[in-house]
């Protein structure tokens, strides 16, 4: 991830990664008590760009709210940042990572003061580019009243790595974890999308992260003339569906080839999911000048 040559961004000024520094007191430390971003920027026609990100240094903002973090930053500061860090770096298809962390604390109240680092560097496809395998996780979503739900929370992600974890000791790629009432959620790192009879189905906001990548495959879907239908969907319909696929900003678009022992009959290559694919992989890598509702 980084190297003696690496510059990331804290609380204002640019440092050398290996030699920045932080507190072992801090509440995000011990409690996981800090939010984070997942971030990606593509090389375009006109340079670098990040896609949506005002999408994700808003999301931040709100996540840090939402369990009463105070953030104290503007979003375009961020983002100024962000294009500086990359520069910096001399990145230009990279994954970024701001980190909200939390100063020493060791009470269980709110805390008076944070920190914010991003770092960047480049990140293949994070689920490879081969159709997944994927098993129903034994361990599900938190449930919505346990937690914030829509905040990209540090700690929470334990839930994602020990559902990875168990599906990668199994043999599988990937997991698919269900909410605590049985209904399809998530895969631990990115929205989940299927496809029955020429309709695409997702899960309704509530119990998942409501992805950047979920939207913006929603938009792109409605551009593409599809039907979509949100909701909450049992494991059995998925059983039923005739293709699926995975989407989030690390993870991209990726098809899904099964679920435990059960295959999709229908072809990735005639698949809507396919499509969608292709749609995003090109908005993404849009110059400034057509994408600019989405990067300014
Ligand atoms: N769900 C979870 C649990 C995630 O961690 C992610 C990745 N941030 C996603 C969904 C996809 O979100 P996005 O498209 O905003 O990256």
């Amino acid at each position: 991830y980084y190297n003696k040559n690496t510059v990331i961004y804290l609380d204002g000024q640019f440092v050398k990664a290996n030699e920045a520094s932080t507190d072992l007191y801090s509440q995000t430390m011990h409690y996981g008590y800090g939010v984070f971003e997942g971030i990606r920027a593509y090389s375009t026609a006109d340079g670098t760009s990040i896609f949506k990100a005002k999408e994700h240094y808003e999301r931040l903002k709100n996540s840090a709210e939402l369990i009463n973090i105070p953030f104290k930053y503007e979003v375009q500061d961020l983002i100024d940042a962000t294009y500086e860090l990359l520069e910096k770096n001399n990145l230009t298809d990279a994954y970024v990572r701001p980190l909200v962390f939390c100063d020493p604390n060791m009470s269980l109240s709110r805390p008076n003061n944070v920190s914010v680092m991003i770092c960047a560097w480049e990140w293949g496809a994070y689920l490879g580019d081969k159709q997944l395998r994927v098993t129903v996780s034994s361990y599900c979503r938190p449930h919505p009243r346990s937690i914030k739900i829509d905040a990209k929370v540090c700690g929470h992600y334990v839930n994602s790595i020990l559902a990875t974890t168990e599906a990668k000791d199994k043999g599988f790629d990937e997991a698919l974890l269900l909410d605590s009432d049985g209904y399809l959620a998530e895969g631990p790192g990115a929205n989940l999308f299927f496809e029955k009879d020429g309709v695409l189905y997702t899960p309704r906001l509530g119990n998942i992260l409501p992805g950047i990548t979920r939207a913006t495959v929603l938009e792109l879907a409605e551009e593409l003339g599809m039907e979509v239908k949100l909701g909450l969907f049992t494991p059995e319909v998925l059983a039923e569906a005739d293709s699926a696929f995975y989407c989030g900003t690390a993870a991209e678009v990726i098809g899904i080839a099964s679920v435990d022992e059960r295959e999709f009959p229908l072809n990735w290559n005639d698949s809507l999911g396919k499509k969608l694919q292709e749609a995003y992989s090109k908005l993404v890598r849009k110059s400034h000048k057509t994408l600019s509702s989405v990067y300014q």
